[in-house]
């Protein structure tokens, strides 16, 4: 009998309870440090393989115990950032979804041609700091979570910054910036599903993210800010759920398909399964997209659920890990799983 099996953290609750609603035995891979916590959710959660550190999941032992009871396994942001792409496509574990893509989601040149190719707007990017003419964001290269970010307005500003960074232990003179366009708007993350199954794709949940301290800077007086030096940083520390103006998911649709195909042509098989395009809409009410995730985000766990878009195609209690598992459940029953892992 397949299992669905996932890394404790991130979004492995939801993928875990939507397993086990969908009929299948669970496994958690979980750090021995979480394994208590873990357990509290044992309604759902039928075996737990305890690790230090989650490179365990590369030893044979730990391949063995998954394969032995065929497990599927679900990867999601902590799988990329804690054991990494070249480990990931090493693994000699069914992984659900292109497992190819994820590196094309870590890497930014990468990431950038894809979404090149997909036709979604995307920030000027700048090649030497001396070029900036506007607003930007640089991005330290592997930063996580929105941490390593700054803002310049011009390469005076820029190099300020990094000096700043440089003397605060931030960063060293080998580690390479991204320089971004700085969009000003509204900023959205589109959450899709693209079935293998039905061939279609799914909006499955729109949400904005609760970064910190970017979005409690509005809450001091702009003299305050200006004393205290304060800078933005984007560590997401939450999720809010957001609808958009019906006459918007037109063109969301059309940004998800176009991303869909032209994954198809760079990385087949393309991109079955959850998958996040992450931008804002700008003053003229414009998408303008700056990241992708190749795979379920975190987003999603607002909509245990169900999303106000989910409940559309399947009523109430549909959420994303419930919805990969229903394709999971499909493809066995059409005898067809191997369309659907990599
Ligand atoms: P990222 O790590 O690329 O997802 O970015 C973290 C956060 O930085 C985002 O959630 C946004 O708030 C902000 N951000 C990143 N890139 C841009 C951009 N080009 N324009 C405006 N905000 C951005």
């Amino acid at each position: 009998m397949t299992s669905i099996a996932t890394l404790g953290s991130h979004c492995s609750l939801q993928v875990l309870k939507g397993a086990k609603e969908e009929g299948f035995h669970t496994v958690l891979v979980t750090k021995s440090t979480r394994e208590k916590f873990y357990k509290r959710y044992n309604n759902f959660i039928d075996e737990y393989i305890v690790v230090d550190d989650f490179t365990e999941i590369m030893n044979d032992d730990i391949r063995d115990k998954l394969n032995a009871s065929d497990s599927v396994l679900i990867p999601h942001g902590t799988l990329i950032s804690e054991v990494g792409i070249e480990k990931i496509e090493k693994l000699e574990i069914p992984i659900f979804g292109n497992r190819h893509i994820l590196r094309w989601e870590a890497d930014r040149d990468l990431k950038t041609q894809l979404m090149e190719k997909s036709g979604v707007s995307i920030p000027k990017t700048f090649n030497s700091p001396e070029e900036i003419d506007c607003l930007t964001i640089s991005k330290l290269s592997g930063a996580r979570g929105g941490s390593g970010y700054f803002l310049a307005k011009n390469s005076k500003d820029y190099y300020s910054h990094v000096e700043k960074f440089k003397k605060q232990g931030l960063m060293t003179d080998d580690d390479e910036l991204q320089i971004q366009e700085y969009i000003v708007g509204v900023p959205v993350y589109l959450q899709y599903f693209q079935s293998t199954m039905k061939d279609e794709l799914e909006l499955f949940g729109i949400d904005k993210r609760y970064e910190t301290n970017v979005d409690s800077l509005g809450r001091i007086p702009s003299i305050d800010q200006t004393e205290l030096k304060l800078s933005p940083t984007y560590i997401v520390v939450g999720n809010i759920p957001l609808v958009l103006r019906e006459s918007l998911l037109v063109e969301v649709y059309d940004i998800g398909d176009n991303f869909v195909t032209a994954s198809k042509e760079l990385v087949p098989p393309g991109m079955p399964g959850p998958f996040c395009m992450e931008g804002v809409y700008d003053s003229n009410g414009k998408f303008v997209a700056f990241e992708f995730s190749a795979r379920i985000v975190a987003g999603t766990n607002i909509f245990t659920t169900g999303s106000p878009y989910s409940y559309l195609n399947y009523g109430p209690n549909m959420n994303m890990g419930r919805r990969i598992a229903l394709e999971i459940k499909d493809a066995i029953k059409a005898n067809r799983l191997d369309d659907l892992i990599t």
